[in-house]
C-alpha cells in the first residue's frame, strides 16, 4: 500500500474553556498554563488557550451565543459593532491567533477539550474522515488507552461552513469525553483527557522525528441525522425523555422498532428509521435548546495507509 507522507506538526493547539462549563478542558488548560512544559519545546511548539473566558468565569456554555458554532467562514468574516455578541468578536480574535481558518498560517494542529453528559467515553470528532493525522492520532489513542471506548466521529460538512474551533488549524479535531455533567469536574473524566492529551503530542513528537507508522483498518462513525425530543405542538415543551434501554447505551446500534422515548404518561415511542444507526449524544444535556435529543451515526471501517 502507498506510503503517506506529510510535513511535521510544528504548530499546535491545545483549546479548553471553548464551552465555559465543560470542566475538565477548563482545569486542563489552567494546569497548562499553570506550568509550561518544556519538552515539547523540542519538535513542536504548543499554545495553550482558554478559548471563552468569559463563559468560563460564569460557568455558562456561553454568554451571547455558542462559540463553537462560531467558525463559519461567514461568522468570521461578519463585520463587528458594539452590539455583536461575545462570542462572535471571541471567534474573531481566536481566528487571528490560530488562523486565519483556510490558511497557512494556520496552526497546523487544533486539539479543542469538551465534555459531554452523553455516555460516550472519548470521542475525537472531525469534520473529515479522510484526514490520516487525524485517523492516525485516533489509532495511536485507542491502541495506548485500551480501558476507554476511543471513538472517531465524522460531521460530513464543507470546510467553509465547518462551525466549530477545530476547523481554524490545518489539521483538527474535539476531544469530547462523558458522561460528565456540566459544571462538575470527575476525577475519572478529567484523568482521561489528561492522558488522551498527552497521548496526542506524544504521537506529534514521534511523528515529527520521523518514527514510522504502520497501516491498517479503523472504524469511523459518520453523522447521519438528529433526531429532537417529542414536542407539545402548541408549547415545544417537551413531552417525553430518552427511553430507559437507550439511556447510556451511544454506540449501540440502533434497530427499527427499538425504544427511542418514554412519554410523560408512559408510553413508548419506536424508532421509526429504516436503517439501524449507531446513536451518539444521548441525552446531552446542552442540546435541548438545540433540539437534539440525540444523533446517529453510519459505521464504516477505513483502510488506513501507512504513514511517515
Ligand atoms: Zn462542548
Amino acid at each position: 500500500m502507498e506510503v503517506v507522507s506529510l510535513p511535521p506538526l510544528v504548530r499546535v493547539a491545545v483549546c479548553g474553556g471553548t464551552h465555559g462549563n465543560e470542566l475538565s478542558g477548563v482545569y486542563l488548560v489552567r494546569e497548562r498554563l499553570k506550568k509550561k512544559k518544556k519538552e515539547e519545546a523540542d519538535t513542536v511548539s504548543v499554545m495553550t488557550v482558554m478559548s471563552n473566558p468569559r463563559a468560563v468565569q460564569q460557568c455558562r456554555r456561553y454568554t451571547e451565543t455558542d462559540l463553537n458554532r462560531c467558525f463559519t467562514a461567514a461568522t468570521l468574516s461578519a463585520p463587528v459593532s458594539d452590539r455583536t455578541p461575545y462570542e462572535i468578536v471571541r471567534s474573531q480574535e481566536l481566528n487571528t491567533l490560530l488562523g486565519p481558518k483556510g490558511t497557512d498560517d494556520a496552526m497546523d494542529l487544533i486539539c479543542d477539550l469538551h465534555n459531554t453528559t452523553a455516555n460516550m467515553g472519548l470521542c475525537l470528532i472531525s469534520y473529515s474522515d479522510a484526514d490520516w493525522i487525524c485517523l492516525h492520532i485516533y489509532k495511536y489513542l485507542k491502541s495506548e488507552m485500551p480501558a476507554v471506548p476511543v471513538r472517531y466521529i465524522h460531521y460530513d460538512v464543507p470546510l467553509s461552513e465547518a462551525y466549530s474551533m477545530e476547523s481554524v488549524g490545518k489539521h483538527g479535531f474535539a476531544m469530547e469525553i462523558g458522561p460528565q455533567p456540566h459544571g462538575v469536574v470527575r476525577a475519572d473524566i478529567f484523568n482521561v483527557m489528561k492522558e488522551g492529551v498527552q497521548l496526542v503530542l506524544d504521537w506529534i513528537h514521534n511523528f515529527n522525528s520521523g518514527v514510522w507508522f504502520d497501516g491498517g483498518e479503523v472504524e469511523v462513525y459518520t453523522m447521519v441525522k438528529n433526531i429532537d425530543y417529542p414536542r407539545d405542538a402548541e408549547t415545544r415543551t417537551i413531552t417525553a425523555a430518552i427511553h430507559p434501554q437507550l439511556q447510556d447505551h451511544d454506540f449501540c446500534l440502533l434497530h427499527p422498532g427499538d425504544p427511542l422515548f418514554l412519554t410523560f404518561s408512559g408510553k413508548t415511542e419506536t424508532y421509526k428509521g429504516v436503517e439501524p444507526l449507531y446513536p451518539f449524544f444521548v441525552n446531552e444535556s446542552a442540546y435541548y435548546e438545540k433540539g437534539i435529543a440525540l444523533s446517529l451515526a453510519r459505521r464504516k471501517k477505513w483502510l488506513f495507509h501507512p504513514f511517515k
